[in-house]
C-alpha cells in the first residue's frame, strides 16, 4: 500500500519550495569546497586525534572494494546517502576526549568542541550521551552517543550537519578490532527534498483493549504543577532483525532517546524521559510475532504488555523495529486519546520509497511517535477529534537555510531529512498560541508520568 494522502496546503508549499530550491542550488554548489575525492585525501570532519580514514569520499560500494574493504555490499550504509567516509576509532581514546575538550577538523580547519555528559539514563552500561556546541561558533550543534566500540550522532556547523553511525552487523562487528563507521554531510543526500509520511494519525484502538486506569481528572488536577519537571520512565526494546543486523542497536537508540531529552527537557516542557531499560530480551518472540510487519505496535504490545511495563517501572515503552514494515507509515502508535496508550514504534531501516533509516529520519520518526503519546497531532487535526486546537504541528520560513527554507517541527505528518526538525511546535520558539505541542505536553505530562504502578 502505497496511496499517499497529500493536503492542498502541501502541494502548494512543496511547489514554492521546489521554486525556492532551484534558485539556491546553483550558491550552494558552490560552498561545498575541500570535499575529498574518492578513495584520497582528508575527510570532511575528522572527530578526535585517533580517527583512521579508511576510505574518504566513498561513493558506491566499490569505492570501498577498491580500497580493499571486504564484502563492502554487506554494510549498513544509509541508503540514499550519495558520499561518505568510512572510519574506525580508537573507542577509549575517543571517550576520553569526549569528556573534556573533543577536537574537530571541518573542511579543514580545526575546532574544539565542548561538551557535557546527559544523565536522562541510570544505567552503567558504558553508553554515555554528550552534548554541547563548537566553542566559538554560534548555532553550532554537537550531540554524541558513544558506546563499547560504537559512535552515533551529530555535528551541525552552519548550515551542513555531519552524522556519524557505525555500519557493521553483530556478527561481522565481532570479528572487528575496530567497527567500520561511515561519517556524511546533509549536503551528501540523495533527494533530500523528498518528503515521506510518518503515518495517518494516531490509530484506532483496537476492540477489547482494556486502557490503563488513569485516576480521573488527573489532567486537570496537575496545572500548578505544568512548571515541574516530570519524569517519564521509558522502556525501550527491539526485534531480533535489529538486534543482528546492528552491531549495537543499544547506542543507536540512546541517540535517539538523547535528542528526545533535549526537546522533551526544553523550559516549557520539563519532561525528563528516563531509560529504565534498552532490552532485547524477547527480541525472538518479538520477531515472531504475526502482527511484526502488519502491525507493529500490536506486536510490541503483546510481547510487552502494560503490566510487564509495570516490573519494568517504565510508563512507556519505544519500539526501535528492524523491520520495513507494510504499508507506507514509518511509526505508529494509538496514542494519548481515547486510551492512554503506552507503546510506540518507529521503523529504524529504510522504506521503500523515501524514508532511508538515516539517523535524522530514526530521531525524527522516534521523537513524532512519543509526542503522540503526549497527545500532540499532526498540522491538521483529525477531523473527528479537533479540540484542543493549540495541539497542531508548525511549519516556519527559515531564511538562509538552503535549499529548503521551510523547516517543520516534529510532529509534522511528513518526514523530510532537510526540512524536519526534532523540535516541537511551542508559543515560545517555532510556533504561536495555535500551534503548541509543547503546552499540550505540560499538561498530558504528569498523566503519562503516573501510568506505572
Ligand atoms: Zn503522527
Amino acid at each position: 500500500m502505497n496511496k499517499k494522502i497529500r493536503p492542498r496546503t502541501f502541494s502548494v508549499l512543496l511547489a514554492v519550495m521546489l521554486v525556492s530550491m532551484v534558485a539556491v542550488s546553483a550558491v550552494s554548489a558552490q560552498d561545498v569546497t575541500g570535499t575529498p575525492t574518492a578513495g584520497s585525501g582528508e575527510p570532511a570532519l575528522v572527530i578526535g586525534d585517533s580517527m583512521d580514514v579508511l576510505v574518504a569520499g566513498a561513493t558506491s560500494v566499490s569505492d570501498m572494494r577498491a580500497s580493499g574493504v571486504p564484502e563492502p555490499e554487506e554494510l549498513n550504509v544509509p541508503k540514499g546517502v550519495t558520499r561518505y567516509d568510512l572510519v574506525t576509532f580508537d573507542h577509549v581514546a575517543l571517550s576520553k576526549q569526549v569528556q573534556s575538550v573533543l577536537p574537530l577538523r571541518i573542511h579543514g580547519k580545526e575546532y574544539q568542541a565542548e561538551l557535557h555528559r546527559m544523565d536522562f539514563e541510570q544505567i552503567d552500561d558504558g553508553i554515555d550521551s554528550y552534548d554541547g556546541a563548537i566553542v566559538g561558533v554560534g548555532g553550532s550543534d554537537v550531540l554524541l552517543t558513544t558506546g563499547e566500540n560504537a559512535l552515533v550522532g551529530s555535528v551541525t556547523l552552519g548550515n551542513e550537519t555531519f552524522w556519524i553511525t557505525p555500519v557493521e552487523s553483530r556478527a561481522r562487528a565481532e570479528k572487528e578490532a575496530s567497527p567500520l563507521h561511515v561519517i556524511y554531510s546533509s549536503r551528501d543526500i540523495e533527494n533530500p527534498e523528498k518528503s515521506v509520511i510518518i503515518d495517518y494519525g494516531t490509530l484506532i484502538p483496537p476492540e477489547g483493549y482494556t486502557p490503563t486506569e488513569v485516576p480521573e481528572n488527573l489532567e486537570s488536577s496537575a496545572i500548578e504543577l505544568q512548571d515541574q519537571y516530570a519524569t517519564v520512565n521509558l522502556l525501550v526494546v527491539t526485534d531480533n532483525q535489529f538486534y543482528q543486523d546492528q552491531d549495537n542497536w543499544k547506542t543507536i537508540a540512546q541517540d535517539i532517546v538523547a535528542e528526545a531529552n533535549r526537546q522533551f527537557d526544553r523550559d516549557d516542557i520539563l519532561v525528563s524521559l528516563c531509560v529504565m531499560a534498552y532490552t532485547d530480551s524477547r527480541r525472538v518472540q518479538l520477531s515472531n510475532h504475526s502482527n511484526i510487519t502488519n502491525n507493529p505496535v500490536v506486536a510490541v504490545q503483546a510481547v510487552y504488555p502494560d503490566s510487564d511495563l509495570d516490573l519494568w517501572a517504565s510508563d512507556l515503552a519505544l519500539y526501535v523495529g528492524g523491520y520495513d514494515a507494510d504499508g507506507s507509515a514509518q511509526g505508529a502508535t494509538y496514542g494519548y486519546y481515547p486510551y492512554h496508550h503506552r507503546h510506540a514504534w518507529a521503523q529504524m531501516v529504510p522504506d521503500d520509497i523515501w524514508y532511508l533509516g538515516t539517523t535524522h529520519g530514526r530521531r525524527c520518526v522516534s521523537i513524532h511517535e512519543l509526542g503522540h503519546l503526549f497527545d500532540t497531532g499532526h498540522q491538521d487535526l483529525d477531523q473527528n477529534r479537533t479540540i484542543p486546537s493549540y495541539r497542531r504541528a508548525y511549519q516556519w520560513y527559515q531564511p538562509f537555510s538552503p535549499p529548503l527554507n521551510l523547516k517543520n517541527t516534529v510532529t509534522y505528518s511528513y518526514f523530510n531529512e532537510l526540512m524536519s526538525t526534532t523540535e516541537f511546535s511551542s508559543d515560545d520558539y517555532h510556533g504561536d498560541a495555535d500551534h503548541d505541542n509543547a503546552r499540550r505536553i505540560r499538561e498530558t505530562k504528569w498523566t503519562v508520568a503516573n501510568y506505572h504502578s
